[in-house]
C-alpha cells in the first residue's frame, strides 16, 4: 500500500482502477540520419490522420449535423493539400529534422498566416491548422486523439493536468474519480468536477511516476489522501465513510422545499452556479432558488466556432424557462485565464490571468459581445434573467459595457423583438480595483456578485492554479475578508444587492461570516446547495454578526480559522 497526498478539490469517496491519461508532451527537435525513413513515418501519420478525420466527419454528421461535420471535411481538405505536405517534406530534407518538428514548424507558419488576416472567419482557421498539426504529431508519437476514446475510459483518471473543457466532456457514468499533478481548488477543472459530482484530488506531486494503469485506488476528495493498492483496513474505513456521506445526503434531502432563513428570521437566497443548460437537472434536484452564475464561456468550448446568436438564445431561453421565474444571472463570456480559446485567434500570453480576459476581450471584440447580449436580451422575454459582466477593473469598462448593451437593445427594438426593458446589469467584483472602487461602481451597477476565486488570487498575488502557493491562496485571509466587507457595505449603502458566486460562498466554515457581513445571496455548486441551506437555518444572524465584527480585527488566516472553530463549537448545530 502507498499513500499519496494532494489537495482535495471535489468531495466524495472514489474506489476503482487507475486509467492513465496519455497526454501529448512538448514536441522535441531531433536530428535524423535517414530522410526516407522520416518521410515514410510522415506518410503513415498523414494516412492515419486522414482516416481519423473521415471517421470524425461521419460520426459528427450522424450525431450532430452537416454544418458541424463540415469542419472536419474542411480539415481533411487542408490535411491533403499538396503544398502543405510538400512543405513538411522539404523541411525534413533540408533541415535533416524529425517529422514531428517539421510538422510543428509548418503548421505554425500557416497558423500565423491565417492569424494575420483581416477577415475574422479566416483568422479562425488558424485553429483548424493547429488541430491538424496536433493530429499528425499525435499520430507520429503513437498517441490517438480521437475524442471517442473518452468513452472507452473507465475508473479513476490519473493525469498531469486536465483542462476545463476536457473535464466537462467526461462520461460521469464511467469516470468515478480524477487525480492530477497540477491545479488548485478553484481551477475551472476542479469547479466542474464538483458540479459533476466526480471526486477529485489535485496537486499530487509525481503522480504519474507513482501509479500504473490498473492500480487499485481508494481516495477521499475532501482530505486529499490517495491510497494505492489499499489494505483491507483502509478499504473498510472508506466504506464506512461512504455510508456516513450517504446518510448526511439523506438528511439534507429533507430540506428541499424549505427556505434559507436563520433561526432569528434573516433570509438569504441560496443560488447555484452552472456552466451548461445540462446542469439545470441537478440544480432542480437540489432545490436551488435561482442561478447566481451561468459561466457562458463553456458554451464556446469543445467546438471550433462561436455559437450564433440564435443558438445562444435557445440555450439561455431553455435555462430561464426551466428555472420557472426564478432569477438566472447570465455572465457574459469570461474567456482567458485558464479558459483559453484558440479558435478566436488569441495568442498565448506569459500571464494569462493578468492579460486579455473577460470583459477586456468583450469590449475589444464588440461584435462577439453584442451578439451575446442580444441573445441574452431576447431570452429575457422568457424568464427572470439578469446580465453580469466579468473581470471589471474600472468604472470606464462598466460604462462602455452598458453602452454596448444599450446598442443591443436599440437593435432589438428596431426589429421589434421583445425583451425585458427593465433587465438588470450587474458586475462581478473579482479584482481588488473593483473592490476598492465598489462605492462608486455601486452607482453604475444594478447588483454585485463577489468572485472570490479571482479576488483572492489578485489580492494575495497567488495563482489560483499553483498548489505551491496554496498557503497564501485560501478563503480565510484577513485581507480578502476585509475587502469583501467593504464591497458588501458599499453595495448596501447604494441600495443594491450583493451576492457571492466564488467557491468561498459554499465553504462551510465561512458561511456564518458571509451572513454576519450581510450578504444577500450565496451562489454555490449544485452539490452544496442543501448543505449551505442547512447551515443558514442553524445560524442566529445576530450571533453571526457579532462574531464577524470581532473576526475582522484578526491578523492572520490561522486566527480566523480558530475563531470560526470556536464559533461553530458554541453553536452545537453547525
Ligand atoms: C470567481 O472568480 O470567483 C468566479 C466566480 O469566476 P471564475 O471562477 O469563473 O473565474
Ligand atoms: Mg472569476
Amino acid at each position: 500500500m502507498k499513500l499519496l497526498k494532494g489537495i482535495g478539490v471535489s468531495p466524495g469517496i472514489a474506489v476503482g482502477r487507475i486509467f492513465i491519461l496519455e497526454q501529448s508532451t512538448e514536441t522535441e527537435k531531433r536530428n535524423i540520419q535517414s530522410c526516407e525513413m522520416e518521410i515514410a513515418r510522415l506518410n503513415d501519420a498523414l494516412q492515419e490522420s486522414a482516416s481519423e478525420l473521415e471517421k470524425l466527419y461521419e460520426e459528427t454528421r450522424k450525431k450532430i449535423g452537416d454544418k458541424e461535420a463540415a469542419i472536419f471535411e474542411a480539415q481533411l481538405f487542408m490535411l491533403q493539400d499538396q503544398e502543405f505536405i510538400e512543405r513538411i517534406k522539404s523541411e525534413i530534407e533540408t533541415e535533416k529534422i524529425n517529422a514531428e518538428w517539421a510538422v510543428e514548424n509548418v503548421t505554425r507558419y500557416y497558423a500565423s498566416l491565417f492569424l494575420n488576416m483581416e477577415n475574422e472567419y479566416m483568422r479562425e482557421r488558424a485553429q483548424d491548422i493547429k488541430d491538424i498539426g496536433n493530429r499528425i504529431k499525435n499520430s507520429l508519437k503513437g498517441l490517438s486523439k480521437n475524442p471517442s476514446d473518452k468513452n472507452a475510459m473507465e475508473g479513476i483518471i490519473a493525469a498531469k493536468e486536465i483542462t476545463p473543457s476536457y473535464m466537462a466532456q467526461l462520461n460521469t457514468e464511467k469516470i468515478t474519480g480524477v487525480l492530477t499533478e497540477t491545479g488548485g481548488k478553484t481551477s475551472h477543472a476542479a469547479i466542474i468536477s464538483r458540479a459533476l459530482g466526480i471526486p477529485a484530488v489535485t496537486g499530487i506531486q509525481a503522480l504519474l511516476e507513482e501509479v500504473q494503469n490498473g492500480d487499485y485506488i481508494v481516495f477521499d476528495g475532501e482530505s486529499g489522501n490517495v491510497y494505492i493498492n489499499p489494505s483491507d483496513e483502509i478499504l473498510r474505513d472508506y466504506k464506512e465513510k461512504l455510508k456516513d456521506l450517504i446518510s448526511i445526503k439523506n438528511k439534507l434531502n429533507s430540506l428541499k422545499g424549505t427556505k434559507s432563513i436563520t433561526s432569528d428570521g434573516r433570509q438569504i437566497k441560496v443560488f447555484s452556479n452552472i456552466s451548461s443548460d445540462k446542469d439545470i437537472k441537478i440544480v432542480l434536484e437540489n432545490d436551488a432558488e435561482g442561478i447566481g452564475l451561468f459561466r457562458t464561456e463553456f458554451l464556446l468550448m469543445g467546438r471550433n466556432n462561436i455559437p450564433s446568436c440564435e443558438e445562444q438564445f435557445e440555450v439561455y431561453k431553455k435555462v430561464a424557462s426551466l428555472m420557472q421565474g426564478n432569477t438566472v444571472i447570465i455572465r457574459t463570456f469570461d474567456i482567458g485565464g485558464d479558459k483559453p480559446l484558440d479558435y478566436i485567434g488569441l495568442a498565448p500570453e506569459d500571464n494569462p490571468f493578468l492579460g486579455y480576459r473577460g470583459i477586456r476581450i468583450s469590449l475589444d471584440r464588440k461584435n462577439l459581445f453584442k451578439e451575446q447580449l442580444k441573445a441574452i436580451l431576447k431570452a429575457s422575454a422568457f424568464g427572470n434573467i439578469k446580465i453580469m459582466f466579468p473581470m471589471i477593473s474600472t468604472i470606464g469598462e462598466l460604462i462602455q459595457a452598458k453602452e454596448i448593451l444599450f446598442e443591443a437593445k436599440e437593435d432589438l427594438r428596431k426589429q421589434e423583438i421583445p425583451f425585458n426593458e427593465e433587465i438588470q446589469a450587474g458586475i462581478m467584483i473579482e479584482t481588488p480595483a473593483a473592490a476598492i472602487m465598489s462605492d462608486l461602481l455601486s452607482k453604475e451597477a444594478d447588483f454585485f456578485s463577489i468572485g472570490t476565486n479571482d479576488l483572492i488570487q489578485y489580492t494575495m498575488a497567488a495563482d489560483r492554479l499553483n498548489s505551491k502557493v496554496s498557503y497564501l491562496y485560501n478563503f480565510y485571509q484577513p485581507a480578502v475578508l476585509r475587502l469583501i466587507k467593504h464591497v458588501i457595505d458599499s453595495g448596501h449603502r447604494e441600495g443594491i444587492e450583493v451576492g457571492m458566486c466564488g467557491e468561498a460562498a459554499g465553504e462551510t466554515g465561512l458561511i456564518p461570516v458571509w451572513l454576519g457581513m450581510g450578504i444577500d445571496e450565496l451562489s454555490v455548486n449544485p452539490n452544496s446547495i442543501l448543505a449551505t441551506r442547512n447551515i443558514v437555518q442553524n445560524l442566529n444572524f445576530h450571533e453571526a454578526k457579532a462574531m464577524t465584527d470581532n473576526l475582522l480585527n484578526l491578523s492572520s488566516d490561522e486566527d480566523v480559522k480558530l475563531c470560526l472553530e470556536e464559533f461553530s463549537q458554541s453553536c452545537s448545530c453547525l
